[in-house]
């Protein structure tokens, strides 16, 4: 009786649903890759690396003035290792660091953090990096005796990238540690500027594999407002119509240059936003953890509604 009831409760489990525009999970913590992956989600499309520096409780900037480079390289393999082994052979998106000044102060070595008025316009991302190549070399490292042991799936985001010349500098610093950008792992950027979403093409003509839409940035730089005031929260939406003409641009651009597109922004994980980005034709999406069934359902909605919709068109 009880196998009876048992069969009766396998036979209600849903089917996976199958989806073109693939959906992948957002990854801040490496201990929780298992989880993620058990989503079923198609890849990581952005693993952050903010987390893994806060809980070594080291500053990256210390490893390297102290003269353990090798330390942070491994702590850092360690790390990555566990979301691409869980994850392989599907790929993981590594962002590389983008540390604001005020959350990395806690840290030791953090006391030299400089004050800044406004870190969220400060000194992050790929602006910051680029001051303190040591820390990107590091990275590159790490990901580079990733792929030597066989892990062909990462790829490396740039976060914050306002210049494409910023882009082509990462590319060499990644070709000074022995990685071939596109050839050895994919190479994007995160769209986080509306500098980066109007200047699209030159990015593209600079060489991308993909990009991604990081919209928590987008919004808050697009609106002028802070994502973090709760004083301003009402004027910060994702769906103003400029944001959306932003997205949509760089999508289009994208899809006709061939490059890849992804979100990896809070509006990832809300359905009815997905629903008009596979509309509009990105070609991925990343969702948080517990969102990642609900825009899977999602994608799948919008994708049947463009198939009915071409189906009619054609009688
Ligand atoms: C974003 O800005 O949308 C993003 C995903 O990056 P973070 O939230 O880490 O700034
Ligand atoms: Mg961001």
């Amino acid at each position: 009786k009880e196998n009876k009831q048992e069969d009766k409760a396998n036979a209600t489990v849903e089917a996976p649903i199958i989806t073109v525009t693939q959906v992948k999970v957002n990854v801040s913590m490496p201990e929780a890759a298992k989880k993620a992956e058990a989503t079923g989600a198609d890849g990581v499309g952005l693993l952050r690396t903010e987390h893994m520096m806060l809980t070594s409780g080291v500053h990256p900037k210390k490893y390297i003035s102290d003269g353990k480079e090798d330390e942070l390289v491994k702590m850092l393999v360690e790390n990555i290792l566990k979301v691409v082994d869980v994850f392989y052979p599907k790929p993981v998106w590594y962002r590389t660091l983008d540390a604001p000044t005020d959350e990395f102060k806690t840290l030791d070595g953090g006391e030299n953090e400089p004050y800044e008025h406004n870190p969220m316009l400060g000194w992050r991302g790929i602006r910051r990096e680029l001051d303190e190549p040591e820390i990107l070399r590091a990275e590159f490292k790490a990901i580079k005796k990733l792929y030597e042991q066989g892990y062909s799936n990462i790829g490396i985001m740039i976060p914050l990238s306002q210049s494409p010349e910023e882009l082509k500098k990462a590319k060499e610093i990644a070709e000074e540690v022995g990685i071939r950008p596109h050839i050895d792992v994919d190479f994007g950027i995160m769209v986080e500027t509306p500098a980066a979403a109007l200047m699209i093409d030159d990015f593209i003509d600079v060489g991308l594999d993909f990009i991604s839409l990081g919209t928590n940035d987008l919004t808050q730089y697009t609106l002028a407002v802070d994502r973090n005031n709760e004083l301003v929260a009402s004027n910060y939406s994702e769906e103003h119509p400029a944001v959306l003409k932003l997205i949509e641009m760089v999508i289009n651009k994208c899809n006709e240059a061939g490059v890849n597109t992804s979100i990896c922004g809070q509006a990832g994980s809300k359905p009815h936003i997905v629903e008009k980005l596979v509309e509009i034709g990105i070609s991925s999406v990343s969702a948080n953890t517990d969102a990642v069934a609900d825009v899977r359902r999602a994608v799948a909605r919008s994708e049947q509604k463009l198939i009915l919709d071409a189906a009619r068109k054609q009688k």
